[in-house]
């Protein structure tokens, strides 16, 4: 892969901007040490971005919203970027995430960039490369960052965590269970939007929005926002509008009490410790000898001859003398 400059990509050059997606996603060596260096050297151009997360269950009506509500905004003017994290795919084989022909029209806009998610890794890989992706889209000038996931295994609480404020979408009817959604969840959601509100849907909807009204009351994070529940019809392009003017006043408000700028500093600094002890895993996975003796000791502890304490400081002693690199 020819190099990169960082320069096409603060220009906005597409090519540009989808190569080095491609290049941080690269499990080669050389790739990654590229990607890491232009993305360092991008890094004072990032974060002048709003960036929202959106979850729910498959057939809720995820690509319908933000091809709603990214057309909205690039109607706006805005520049718009759609990332996702879909841990399952390197299982399937392919995203269903973050696919162009599940957004026809918004790909369609030349203010619009679609990326699915990528392909292979872990929840942990996979969502880290979608941060790298969102870091870089920012350089590129986009306005807005959508990260879109399905709730497999974690991944709405990697999503949470890279995003300034993150909506879940829900059906009308049915509590958290009946819908799929995971314990943890609604506790981590800015926002939840009842979709499919409209024609005889709608008693349900109003249902659903104060039943969930009355649970979210009681778990205001920042002293200035309290969660918001709000019905919509993505199909019919109703609330949308109502839905941005909100996301604009969160950001507004959590700027007064500097919970966004905690937000996001507790972010990078959770980003930095996993991957600080994903690293060392990953590291330890790599050396047979280590391995070995680790096992050795795992087994002193399961036969009862020593204490997990004591084997636990063997193994970080052998760790910091390995010749690990
Ligand atoms: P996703 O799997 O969460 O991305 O869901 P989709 O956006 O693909 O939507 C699943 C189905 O629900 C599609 O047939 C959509 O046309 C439909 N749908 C999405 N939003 C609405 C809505 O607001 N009202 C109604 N009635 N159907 C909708």
């Amino acid at each position: 892969m020819s190099t990169i400059k960082a320069s096409d990509i603060s220009s906005g050059k597409i090519r540009a901007l989808s190569k080095a997606i491609t290049l941080s996603e690269s499990k080669k060596a050389e790739h990654q040490k590229e990607a890491q260096a232009l993305i360092e050297e991008l890094l004072p151009l990032t974060g002048k971005t709003i960036r929202i997360g959106i979850s729910g269950t498959p057939g809720v009506g995820k690509s319908t919203f933000i091809e709603a509500l990214g057309l909205h905004l690039t109607g706006l003017g805005k520049k718009v970027a759609v990332l996702a994290i879909d841990p399952s795919s390197p299982v399937s084989g392919g995203s269903i995430l973050g696919d162009k022909t599940r957004m026809e029209r918004l790909s369609q806009e030349a203010n619009a960039y679609i990326r699915p998610s990528p392909t292979s890794g872990t929840l942990g890989g996979v969502a880290q490369k979608t941060r790298e992706a969102m870091l870089l889209c920012e350089a590129a000038g986009f306005d807005v960052i959508l990260i879109e996931t399905v709730g497999v295994g974690q991944s709405e609480f990697a999503v949470s965590d890279m995003v300034d404020l993150f909506t879940v979408l829900l059906l009308p009817g049915g509590g958290d269970e009946l819908q799929g959604i995971k314990k943890g969840i609604i506790e981590v959601s800015d926002y939840i939007l009842i979709n499919k509100a409209e024609g005889e849907n709608l008693g349900r909807a109003q249902t659903t929005q104060s039943e969930y009204l009355s649970a979210m009351n009681i778990m205001s994070r920042s002293s200035v926002w309290k969660p918001r529940v709000k019905l919509i019809s993505a199909l019919e392009n109703s609330g949308i509008k109502e839905y941005w003017n909100d996301v604009l006043e969160y950001i507004e408000l959590t700027k007064t009490d500097d919970y966004l700028v905690n937000k996001r500093l507790n972010q990078n600094k959770k980003w930095l410790n996993n991957l600080f002890f994903e690293m060392i895993k990953s590291k330890i996975s790599q050396d047979p000898e280590l391995q070995k003796s680790f096992k050795e000791l795992e087994h002193g502890v399961i036969q009862n001859k020593s204490t997990p304490f004591k084997s636990a400081e063997k193994m970080l002693k052998l760790l910091f003398t390995s010749h690990i690199n």
